[in-house]
Order: C-alpha cells, then structure tokens, then sequence
C-alpha cells in the first residue's frame, strides 16, 4: 500500500488545478433542502465543489437524536448529480448501507470516525466493497490512534478497493475545549510520511464544531499541503437537523473557498534554495544541541537516583517536580515560548527521567 501510486490516481484524474472540495449538509433532511443546498453550491460562479455530500444514516452519540432520514434520500441525491453534475458522497457503516449505496450508483462512501475505530465494522465494509471502483474516503477513528486508522485503510486496500482517500476530522478528547475534536496535526502529518501517495482531506467542520474557525483549519491544512476539504454546507445551517452549530451557507462556503491561499509545493527560485539551505543548517546544529543537552540532563537525573537509592527515597517528588513546571513555565513566557508547548514538552522529558530512575532504583 505504502508505493501503490494507483491510490490516488482518482484525484489526479479529476485535473482540478486546486484542492478538491467536498460540500453539503450534514444531514438529508428534506428533498427540498438537499436540491436546495446543492443548487447554491453548483450555481455560484466562484463555485470549486466537486462532491456533495449528504449523511443519509447519522450516527448519533446518544439515542434519541436525529439518526438520518435512511434510504428515502438516494433517489434525492441521484437527482442531485443528474441536475447539478456534482459526485454525490454518503457515509456507510455497515453493509446494507454499501449495498444500497453501490445500487443508487453514490460515487463515493466515506466510513466515519465511529466506525473507523471499530475493526469489526471496518472489516463488514471491506467485504461488501469488494473490488469497487467507487472512491472510499476513511476518516480518522475517534481515539488519536495512528495504527487503528492505517489498519482501517488497509482493509479497504485489501479488499481491492482502488480509489482511496483518508479524511482528517480530529479526535476526540475528554479535556474541555477550544475545538469539537483535537486536530492532532501530527497524527495525519505522520501518516502521510508514511503513505504519501493517500489523498489526505481535512474535515474542519467536525474539528471546529463552530463555523468561525472553518477558515483558520481549512488554512492550516492547505499550509501542510492536505489534497482538499469536506466542510458542511446547509442552505438555512441554524434549522439544520444535525451539527446546526458548525454548517455555513453556501455562499460563505464560496467566500471561505476563494479566499484561502494555495501553498506551492516548492520554489524552484536559487535565492529560496540558498536561502533555505542555510537556515535548516542551522536548524540541524540547533537540533544537535537539544539533544546533547536533553542527554546531559538524564545524566544528571541518573546521578540523582542514584543518590535516591542509596537512602530509598521514592523517585516521584511532587513538590519539586511543581516547582520545576512553574518555573518553566516562567521562562517559557520570558523567552517568547508559548507555555502549553513547554509544558507539554516538561512533562514528557519529567516522564523519561522517571523512566531512567526507575531503571537505576530497580535494576542497577
Ligand atoms: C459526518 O461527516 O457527518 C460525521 C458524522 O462525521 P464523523 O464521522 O467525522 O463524526
Ligand atoms: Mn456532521
């Protein structure tokens, strides 16, 4: 899977010239609102959507919610694409769905974040997509698990199916936040050095959970040169049945579209080559630095259990290890650092030096 340039020749194919854009509501509500949105996204003369989109089985944290209109909506979004001439997408979690949808000719199936977190799910999908040469986008499983969501994919790819893709729609945290779902950039960062030929698309309507950071997302992820976009788009996004809080209007869609920028792959210019060179060499020395001094302090933290061990004292010290992530967090904010990345950063490295006096207290 990993060289298979096959995967997404889908996409190359489509000769768009700028991000592949995905669009539509959340949920088919009514024949009236699914014709309804995708005539104003089609009609605009900005227009860059590619594929509507449309959750036809929704599904719903808790019971209760609105769980889709079901198979009633097929023949609505089939006369959306013969009206339109958009590619019609719907989400599929088991097989029934697959079949319905490979009957009602859906071009493309994307398997959710719930159901990408569940192999068994996955692998029901896999079998009833089967040699299809539909287009299958697999979104991130819920947890930030980068090996459930590269064994979801590979399910797909071992079912023989071709045409694939991946979207990112961040992951979900117990910790109160800014954002819906954590982007986590990482994560996707490390799965596209790992499968580079996998269009990866960007979901910032599920990330944000609000419509005022759709932009800002959908920016960052054209700046880490993501292939396109799914943002929920709904004529009248305040009635919506579902995600109210996070669809637009198509005519922000279209504004939000046209404006965001279009990072160059690269800059063949010799002075950028140069000029580039120059700088990550120095981020290879600084780098190079970090590391030896990271070194010194395990050095330094290995002495310290030593010293522990010879009058056993446990290796966990609450108080100093308080004192040493506020005074951090003080320099962090007097060398122009940002404090949650020093923290974080702190806590892994107090981590791997409990990790080295344990080492010295147990074995040595
Ligand atoms: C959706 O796209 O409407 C959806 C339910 O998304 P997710 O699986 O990312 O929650
Ligand atoms: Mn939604």
């Amino acid at each position: 899977m990993e060289n298979d340039k096959q995967i997404g020749k889908w996409l190359t194919d489509m000769n768009l010239g700028y991000p592949l854009t995905i669009a539509g509501p959340c949920s088919a509500e009514t024949k009236e609102q699914v014709l309804n949105t995708a005539h104003q996204i089609k009609g605009s003369k900005n227009n860059r959507v590619t594929i509507f989109r449309a959750g036809v089985w929704k599904p719903r944290t808790r019971p209760g919610g609105f769980e889709g209109v079901g198979a009633i909506a097929l023949p609505w979004l089939q006369r959306v694409k013969r009206e339109t001439g958009l590619m019609i997408a719907i989400e599929v979690a088991n097989a029934k769905h697959v079949k319905l949808a490979l009957e009602h000719d859906i071009d493309v199936l994307w398997i959710g974040a719930r159901t990408t977190a569940n192999p068994f799910a996955v692998q029901e999908l896999a079998d009833a997509l089967q040699g299809t040469d539909k287009i299958v986008l697999i979104k991130n499983p819920v947890n930030p698990d980068l090996a459930l969501w590269i064994g979801g994919v590979e399910r797909i790819y071992k079912a023989g199916v071709q045409n694939l893709g991946v979207i990112h729609r961040g992951f979900s945290s117990y910790r109160k936040s800014h954002y819906r779902n954590q982007p986590n950039w990482q994560i996707p960062i490390d799965f596209k050095t790992q499968f580079p030929n996998i269009p990866m698309i960007c979901d910032p309507s599920h990330i944000c959970g609000r419509r005022d950071c759709i932009e800002k997302i959908g920016q960052t992820a054209l700046d880490l040169q993501y292939d396109g976009m799914m943002i929920e788009t709904h004529h009248d996004p305040d009635e919506a049945w579902s995600d109210a809080n996070q669809q637009i209007t198509p005519n922000v869609l279209h504004a939000i579209v046209k404006r965001l920028i279009v990072r160059a792959k690269t800059f063949k210019d010799k002075e950028y080559i140069v000029a580039l060179e120059l700088l990550r060499k120095k981020i290879n020395e600084t780098d190079k630095l970090l590391l030896q001094t990271l070194a010194e302090r395990m050095q330094i933290v290995r002495k310290i259990g030593k010293v522990k061990k010879e009058r056993n004292v446990a290796v966990l010290q609450t108080k100093r290890w308080n004192e040493v992530i506020k005074k951090m967090a003080k320099f962090a904010s007097l060398a122009g650092l940002d404090v949650n990345f020093v923290t974080r950063l702190f806590k892994e490295v107090h981590q791997e030096s409990i990790r080295h006096q344990e080492d010295i207290v147990n074995r040595e």
